[in-house]
């Protein structure tokens, strides 16, 4: 196993964790994934029983169903798997945040212990035909009836696996007088009910996780809206922000197994490796480095008691590119991976390419990072 990016021995708790993880973890190997199981129905069962350990939601609060401890002990387990080539702990924080900071107490309540157990599972519905760096742009109605009902009307795109899911963090415009960011609200949204059908698009690696979401007349009631009317905008900033970085997923262990594969492949190679290949390992060399210690400074930060904001499209800009270097990289020192099935390598590969995409593309990272980090005038020509 290599280095832990992120060990942070000094903590005397911290490291309990860790070695405690790894005692459970020496008796709960992650399981065989069945031939023709669903990536993410595997991903579920894995799920399940990371939480029976007590490994799921180590920093949300005990009375939610969590355990109460930093995003340290969680990111620290998160560091563990991926060291180890393990899917990470599932990838709620996001929505955990959105329902700790927006949602009410009966919903925190009622959501967030089955959402950490995986009893619930959820998918993000924001983007839509048209509206995805416009996110601002949907055109996703929730219009309230005298009795407060809303009738939701409208089409999501690209929504990740929602053939799986129960439950759908939406977003729906609520006011279609105010400015678009004032008139978006935010729902959780049961999947099977009348008017919502799903149908999942093939993607060109093969993977089924994209959905379009049909809502034809849907019933919600105020007790799905998450926040109040007009929070839908808000609350999908602290979503993104959250999305953005690399803390939680466990991929910088996860890319530290491949940097140290590459660097072992440029020591033990016969004579020069041809086409400035060496000078290529070496910028994923630095590339990672930087990242982890990036990642470092948003632990301090976190720690301090910092909300993640728009200081994430850094974080995942330099994600993107460490990702997308690295196994860029990978199929040229390991080309075998490219032959039979494709290995793992390959997989990853061809998932790197989506990196720019999801959670907001890396333009409109720029973007974020021009306007609300330096504060730079708009562009344009005069
Ligand atoms: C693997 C994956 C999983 C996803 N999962 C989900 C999900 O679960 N739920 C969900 O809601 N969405 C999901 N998405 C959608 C994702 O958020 C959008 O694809 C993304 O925000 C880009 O939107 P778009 O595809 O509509 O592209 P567009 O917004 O049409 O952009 C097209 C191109 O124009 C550029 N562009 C657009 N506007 C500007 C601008 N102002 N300045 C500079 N360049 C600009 C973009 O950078 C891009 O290169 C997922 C996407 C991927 C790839």
């Amino acid at each position: 196993m290599t280095d832990l990016p992120l060990d942070f021995g000094e903590a005397a708790d911290l490291e309990r964790l860790r070695l405690d993880f790894r005692t459970w973890l020496a008796g709960h190997p992650l399981p065989a994934r069945d031939e023709d199981e669903p990536l993410p129905v595997f991903l579920h069962r894995w799920h399940r029983i990371l939480h029976e350990g007590g490994w799921v939601g180590l920093d949300v609060p005990r009375e939610y169903g969590g355990a109460g401890l930093t995003p340290l002990h969680q990111v620290a387990i998160s560091d563990e798997l991926g060291a180890r080539g393990a899917p990470g702990v599932p990838r709620i924080g996001y929505l955990a945040h959105a329902l700790l900071e927006f949602g009410s107490a009966e919903q925190r309540t009622r959501l967030l212990p089955r959402m950490l157990a995986g009893d619930d599972v959820w998918c993000q519905g924001f983007s839509e035909p048209g509206a995805g760096s416009d996110l601002a742009g949907m055109r996703t109605r929730a219009d309230r009836g005298p009795d407060g009902h809303y009738t939701v009307r409208g089409q999501k795109l690209w929504t990740s696996y929602a053939q799986y899911s129960n439950l759908c963090l939406l977003l729906a415009r609520t006011d279609l007088t105010a400015p678009a960011h004032a008139s978006i609200s935010a729902f959780v949204l049961p999947l099977d009910q009348p008017g919502v059908t799903v149908r999942p698009l093939r993607a060109a690696n093969g993977d089924d996780e994209f959905c379009e979401l049909f809502l034809d007349d849907v019933g919600l009631t105020e007790a799905d809206r998450v926040g109040a009317e007009g929070d839908g905008w808000a609350l999908a900033m602290t979503t993104v922000a959250y999305e953005r970085n690399a803390l939680d997923t466990g991929h910088l262990s996860k890319y530290g197994l491949l940097v140290e594969r590459l660097r072992r492949k440029a020591r033990e190679h016969n004579g020069p490796l041809p086409d400035g290949l060496l000078t290529d390992i070496g910028r994923c060399v630095v590339d990672y480095q930087v990242l982890v210690a990036h990642t470092r400074r948003r632990i301090a930060e976190r720690l301090a008691g910092l909300a993640a904001g728009p200081e994430s499209s850094v974080d995942k800009l330099l994600m993107t590119r460490v990702e997308q270097r690295l196994y860029e990289t990978a199929l040229r020192v390991f080309p075998e991976e490219l032959h039979g099935n494709g290995g793992e390598v390959f997989g990853d590969y061809l998932y790197s390419r989506a990196a720019s995409v999801y959670g907001g593309t890396s333009q409109i990272q720029r973007n974020i990072i021009a306007k609300r980090l330096l504060r730079l005038p708009a562009g344009g020509r005069a």
